[in-house]
Order: structure tokens, then C-alpha cells, then sequence
């Protein structure tokens, strides 16, 4: 499935960045945040038309990276806050 890019420079590289804690959980995370990206009308494209962006898997995605990060947040939900992955 083709990637959609975010602007601004908002999107985690796909290779484990310095810092990264844990490259297995950067790597599922960041396929998982590639595969649940909002379309045109906010909707996930993969969980369409059932769920809301952004989708349970994207906060998953945005947690994992997050954590393989070090982070660790008290909720997925709150894990990319300003994206500091
Ligand atoms: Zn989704």
C-alpha cells in the first residue's frame, strides 16, 4: 500500500531514528502508522467507514512509537502529543 506522506515534516522515518530504545517495536509501530493514514474526508483508509480518525490502530501505531522512543505515556491516546516520536 502506497505511503502518504504528511507536510510539514510530520511523519516518523521509517528507519529507527537515534535514541530509538527499541527497533522491533519502531518497526511494527511504524508499518502499523503507514497502514492507518485519514483519507480526503478524515476517514481511516484501512478502518473506513466504521471508525473515526484517528482509528484504534493508529493510536496503537502513535503509542509504539512513542515507547520505542522511551516514552512512556499514561495513555495511548496521549502518546503523540505534538508528535515527538
Ligand atoms: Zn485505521
Amino acid at each position: 500500500m502506497p505511503e502518504p506522506l504528511n507536510a510539514g515534516g510530520q511523519t516518523p522515518p521509517i528507519e529507527p531514528p537515534t535514541g530509538c530504545t527499541s527497533t522491533l517495536i519502531w518497526r511494527l509501530a511504524r508499518r502499523l502508522y503507514a497502514d492507518h493514514q485519514p483519507g480526503p474526508d478524515g476517514w481511516c483508509l484501512n478502518c473506513r467507514p466504521a471508525i473515526l480518525y484517528p482509528c484504534v490502530a493508529r493510536q496503537l501505531a502513535d503509542f509504539g512509537l512513542a515507547t520505542a522512543m522511551g516514552h512512556t505515556a499514561a495513555a495511548p491516546h496521549l502518546a503523540n502529543k505534538g508528535h515527538h516520536w
